[in-house]
């Protein structure tokens, strides 16, 4: 026979994982409720709730009354079985959030970060000091983390370890996970900052639902997460979604990844002020101050023609971008988000949607929605906190990190 064997082992940690996440997204469920939606037999059901609550992964969560028969008992996963933690390596400041399982945040450290040149060392020194800080603040031991996941700028390409490449900061493959082993032992898990957001407004936003989403995020710099069929879309070596360096406009603006007419350098915040001054003359803002000229260049909107003609023009960049995804990806739901994508969608999004209109095909374009995320600017920090999830949703609870506070039988 061709082509990997399926185990014992295999069905037992799939089945597992089905379990688990069910009861940790639709959670508390009873055990007829997981037969009837997993499709799992009742006899498979019993035996594997048995096993997660024997091991402390599953705990009961009160009971509810059945027609006619004994009253049915609540299952959920155990809130209490640890702690992850977030993290966000922003162009401007490390971020760092601890959160209990049930994702509620308990404590959080912020360190900014030289936004022109931010030196690896220095990175990984804040994001290890940041979590030394949320574990004192919120009084638990190192060991109740289950995972650390870092959202970070540029390309993270995943071999053995994780290396980052961010060619419009200067990092050419930087050992980003190698530096941060040098300092704890807890399990790591890096991705670029846009896919960690998208899982997190997929999990818990905007996203919620769809099998096919496209999650943009506009800050000073583009990016997008690619949901296809519920997984995000990663390429060869997982750079896919760099959607903010595809070419709008041949032969155009420098951007600043080095080529020209890049769609971060009409519809990124930074690009969006640098064109606004090139008709007024005037210093450019520093990177702190662009989310306050931003939102003054909505205002002035109403009263500046030159400043209406700049906006104008960048709905009609993000809606020919936006377009081109739906030509693509045909995705059900496109979700618009990032600070400055937040602060676009909130004045301009019918501009966005007829320009958008304009340029994709028909059919695609009646499948689609374009909604804003829900989950606010911030939520890089909070989807990286997800990436340790979902290790222990998809590994069924077999591959807990040198965190996990209760053993695992082995399989
Ligand atoms: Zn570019």
């Amino acid at each position: 026979m061709n082509g990997k064997r399926t185990t014992v082992r295999d069905v037992r940690r799939r089945n597992r994982g089905v379990l688990l996440s069910k009861l940790y997204f639709d959670g508390p469920l009873s055990r007829q409720d997981l037969s009837r939606t997993s499709g799992l037999s009742t006899a498979t059901v019993s035996n594997v709730t048995g096993e997660l609550l024997d091991e402390g992964l599953v705990v009961e969560a009160g009971s509810v009354e059945s027609d006619g028969g004994r009253p049915r008992v609540l299952l959920r996963v155990d809130p209490e079985l640890g702690y992850v933690v977030g993290v966000d390596v922003g162009e401007t400041r490390v971020q760092v959030e601890l959160f209990d399982l049930a994702m509620r945040p308990v404590a959080k450290a912020d360190a900014p970060i030289d936004p022109r040149h931010p030196e690896p060392d220095e990175v990984a020194g804040h994001v290890l000091a940041g979590l030394d800080a949320v574990v004192a603040q919120a009084r638990i031991a190192a060991g109740d983390v289950l995972g650390v996941g870092v959202g970070v700028f540029g390309l993270v390409e995943q071999a053995g370890e994780a290396f980052v490449h961010a060619q419009t900061l200067g990092w050419d493959r930087v050992p980003l996970e190698g530096l941060l082993r040098r300092g704890t032992d807890l399990p790591l898990y890096l991705d670029n900052g846009a896919k960690t957001l998208g899982q997190a407004e997929m999990w818990f936003g905007a996203g919620r639902g769809a099998r096919h989403a496209v999650i943009v995020l506009i800050g000073s710099g583009v990016g997008a997460a690619v949901v296809t069929d519920g997984t995000t879309y990663r390429g060869v070596t997982s750079s896919a979604g760099e959607w903010g360096h595809t070419t709008i406009r041949y032969d155009g603006r420098d951007c600043r990844c080095g080529a020209r007419g890049c769609l971060e350098a009409y519809v990124g915040a930074e690009a969006i002020l640098d064109r606004y001054r090139q008709t007024r003359r005037g210093r450019p803002p520093a990177q702190a101050e662009e989310e306050a000229a931003l939102d003054a260049l909505l205002a002035a909107a109403d009263t500046s023609k030159v400043a209406a003609r700049v906006l104008d023009e960048t709905a009609g960049y993000l809606g020919a971008g936006i377009a081109n995804l739906i030509n693509l990806f045909n995705p059900e739901r496109i979700v618009l988000g990032g600070w400055a994508g937040l602060a676009l969608g909130t004045r301009m999004l019918p501009a966005i949607l007829a320009a958008a209109e304009r340029n994709a095909l028909r059919q695609p374009f009646a499948q689609t929605s374009l909604v804003l995320c829900e989950l606010g600017p911030d939520a890089v920090a909070f989807g990286a906190a997800t990436l340790p999830v979902a290790d222990l949703l998809t590994s069924g609870g077999l591959r807990r990190g040198a965190g996990a506070r209760r053993t695992v039988r082995p399989a």
